[in-house]
């Protein structure tokens, strides 16, 4: 491979040394340690794995950490009441609601009842919609993650014409928001866009966030483009690929993100420092 590999596991390790640090300085500085819970719904066993992770994660950088588990039958109207209490604490930072949630529950009524100021996911309408304006205070963690990742290339993003596949609420979407509010020029494709592969191959970036395995092929890709791989998909073999056919783009990309070891690294730490800010903001906010 010739591209030069943008390292999420060192450039995420980075970012959570930096978390530490601060959460460290808050504590000599006599405040309290940011807190994070993690509300899980039920037992999906993806699910299960995310949530530890980010639990590990949060114990790491000293953050006070808790997770809550409710039965996979538990209703909309309990969920919302275990939602309102976490707004009412004064020790809860950061409430975070696992998704996918089983299908009693609507997700967009549970994402609009948590408090803005704690929405560290960044799905909250309040907080895209500040994104939307240039505005933004907590940022959706995975396209934050990558705006974090493509610093590291010291590449200057402003003019750069950038092409998104998918369109989802939670990368699709907030990843064009960052990019044009980075000065990119910016094309979203989803199952819908027409000449796809001649769309991509006018990219000076690509972030891919499909859920298609090994779906963007080299001969899509422009010599010397940054291809940054969202997807996250599990093989029949129980091995996990992303939605770029990584070896082959290797070969024409200039820098790209591996699966594993890529973008999702970020999107943990993301939620980090999502949480560290919340933290912030409220005690400036008293
Ligand atoms: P999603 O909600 O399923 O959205 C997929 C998008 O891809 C949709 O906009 C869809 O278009 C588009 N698409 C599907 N087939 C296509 C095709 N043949 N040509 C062009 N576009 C196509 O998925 P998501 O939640 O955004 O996640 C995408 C991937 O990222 C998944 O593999 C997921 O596991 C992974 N992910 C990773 C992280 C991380 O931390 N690394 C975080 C979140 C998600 P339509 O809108 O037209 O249907």
């Amino acid at each position: 491979m010739t591209a030069q590999l943008l390292d999420g596991k060192a450039i995420s390790a980075e970012l959570r040394n930096q978390v530490k640090d601060r959460v460290d300085a808050r504590l000599q500085a006599g405040r309290r340690a940011p807190g994070l819970v993690v509300v899980l719904v039920g037992d999906n066993p993806a699910s299960q794995v995310y949530v530890r992770n980010k639990q590990n994660a949060c114990q790491q950088v000293g953050f006070k950490s808790e997770l809550l588990r409710l039965p996979a039958g538990t209703s909309q109207e309990e969920l919302l009441a275990v939602v309102d209490e976490l707004n009412a604490r004064d020790d809860v930072d950061g409430i975070l609601v696992q998704l996918p949630l089983p299908e009693q529950i609507d997700e967009d009524t549970v994402t609009e009842r948590i408090s803005p100021h704690k929405d560290v996911d960044g799905f909250h309408p309040y907080n895209i919609g500040r994104l939307v304006l240039r505005q933004p205070l907590l940022r959706p963690c995975t396209p934050k993650g990558v705006m974090t990742m493509l610093a590291h290339t010291g590449i200057d993003l402003v003019g750069k014409d950038a092409v998104i596949i998918g369109q989802s609420n939670i990368v699709g979407r907030p990843m064009f928001l960052e990019l044009l509010m980075a000065r990119c020029t910016v094309t979203v494709c989803h199952s819908k866009t027409k000449d796809l592969a001649g769309k991509v191959r006018g990219a000076d970036i690509v972030v891919a966030a499909v859920g298609v395995p090994r779906f963007v092929k080299a001969d899509w890709v422009k010599p010397g483009a940054i291809v940054i791989d969202v997807g996250i998909n599990r093989l029949e073999d129980g091995s996990l690929c992303g939605d770029v056919d990584t070896d082959a783009v290797g070969e024409v990309a200039s820098w790209i993100t591996p699966v594993p070891g890529g973008v999702g690294p970020m999107t943990v730490a993301t939620l980090l420092e999502n949480t560290l800010l919340a933290a912030d903001l409220r005690d400036r906010a008293g």
